[in-house]
């Protein structure tokens, strides 16, 4: 981790936020490379779950949401998690913490941090969302939630969605947007932190119908998207939630975990649940207006059941990232590389492009191609430095393809077209360089 995470800086993926004036507490911001990847992904997500079909529809709610809402999800009551503080040393502790001896309050217990003996607190519920204030006064009238995850936003505009698009049951909304959590223990870089992206898929079912059939569904077609992603088969599990973790109103849930190796090892990226009618029930409640759906041809009014799918933008990039950095030897070579193996779908800079020397028209043909594969895809255009450490430059960041304008183009038009993998070298004429690589990406 502590590899890729220098990496991720050095080239531009992920910076600390605030790093200037000594960092946010896991906050990240996403730079040039980071970006690009993390649209991949999203639009990646968003294709295959709203544009490749006609039974989900799209939706972007507001992050700010009536106050009421997060009384009626829960969370104001239930979002909490216990917390311990040591009075010497100030830190924090979860509850559940396994390096905590002895019973927090006590005489006997021991702070993990500091070491010292009866200066831990009882344990204290803590809310984990952020709370600001709406309009000009600072009451408690006024308060208003960041919201903790985006889903309440589609459960509200439930009907808005279904009577605008006149879909029937069974169908989905879907969106992809940011959530805060005021995590006692973030950390691992992008796998939990305060702020982040969720991307998440409300399916509205009949209670009467084959519910269960489509929570099979969803969680096959779930597994599949991640290991389209290039994520390694054996990285990657269901976990069933026990008794304990399955919240009561849940009839099933089933985590989609990946093996992040080191200390973290197995952990959910992804959940898929039956809601049951648990979330529209509660918002029909609280609000007082009916979220029932009219099934027309049966003349019957009824509160859908949910299936739904729940994946972080942020810990898929982590999942991906991590998936893919290895260091290996070169025939040949004494130094070895560091590769990012991304799905070239999901590369950032999908070709380098490079005159072999800085001379005899070279620059200038290499320079019109870039200008010409930039139509298409994105592309990095590097004159500097030995061939070997350009090739190496763009290893390091997943370029799956680097393109290099040597003499014989000059003689044939034909540039050799290096594959990140394999690093095989194909010559191929220099016009038909976009149409092979949109190919082999995807584009
Ligand atoms: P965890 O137990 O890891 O905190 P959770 O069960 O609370 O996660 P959900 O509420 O089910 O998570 O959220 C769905 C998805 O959103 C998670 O699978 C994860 O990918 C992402 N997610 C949740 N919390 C965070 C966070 N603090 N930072 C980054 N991603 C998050």
């Amino acid at each position: 981790m502590e590899k890729l995470v220098s990496l991720c800086k050095r080239r531009g993926f992920i910076f600390q936020s605030s790093e200037i004036y000594g960092g946010t507490g896991s906050v990240w911001d996403y730079g040039p490379l980071g970006v690009e990847l993390k649209r991949n992904i999203k639009d990646r997500w968003w294709h295959a779950m709203v544009r490749a079909r006609d039974d989900i529809e799209g939706l972007d709610a507001a992050i700010l949401m009536h106050p009421r809402v997060w009384e009626a999800s829960g969370h104001v009551a239930g979002f909490t998690d216990p917390l311990i503080d040591c009075r010497n040393c100030r830190k924090r502790f979860r509850a559940d913490d396994p390096k905590i001896k002895g019973t927090p309050g006590g005489p006997d217990a021991q702070c993990p941090a500091c070491g010292m003996k009866g200066t831990l607190s009882e344990p204290r519920m803590f809310n984990l969302m952020f709370k600001t204030f709406m309009g000009p006064v600072e009451d408690s009238a006024a308060v208003v939630y960041l919201r903790p995850e985006t889903a309440q936003g589609i459960y509200v505009n439930f009907l808005n969605v279904q009577q605008s698009t006149r879909q029937k049951v069974p169908f989905g909304i879907a969106q992809i947007g940011k959530a805060f959590r005021n995590e006692i223990t973030p950390g691992n870089f992008i796998f939990r932190t305060r702020e982040f992206e969720q991307m998440e898929m409300q399916f509205f079912v009949d209670p009467d119908g084959d519910h269960m059939q489509w929570f099979e569904y969803w969680k096959a077609r779930r597994m599949e998207w991640h290991r389209a992603l290039g994520l390694t088969e054996g990285r990657l599990l269901f976990h069933q939630h026990t008794a304990e973790e399955l919240a009561h109103y849940a009839r099933a849930a089933f985590d989609i975990q990946f093996d992040f190796g080191g200390t973290l090892g197995f952990q959910e990226i992804e959940g898929v649940h039956h809601r049951g009618d648990f979330d529209l029930g509660r918002h029909q409640e609280f609000s007082g207006k009916k979220l029932e759906y009219f099934d027309q041809p049966n003349n019957r009014r009824y509160v859908p059941f949910v299936i739904e799918t729940s994946v972080g933008a942020d810990r898929t990039a982590l999942a991906v990232l991590v998936n893919a950095y290895r260091e290996e030897a070169v025939e040949g070579e004494a130094e070895g590389r560091t590769v990012l193996g991304l799905h070239p779908a999901l590369a950032p800079i999908k070709a380098g492009v490079f005159p072999l020397v800085k001379k005899d028209g070279m620059p200038e043909f290499a320079e019109k191609l870039a200008h010409e594969l930039r139509t298409r895809f994105p592309v990095f255009y590097d004159e500097s430095g030995a061939i070997g450490r350009r090739y190496r430059r763009q290893d390091e960041v997943g370029t799956p393809f680097c393109v290099t304008v040597d003499g014989q183009t000059m003689a044939d038009g034909t540039v050799t077209v290096r594959d990140r993998d394999t690093l095989a070298q194909a010559r191929v004429a220099a016009d038909r360089v976009g149409a092979l690589i949109g190919e082999r990406i995807g584009a």
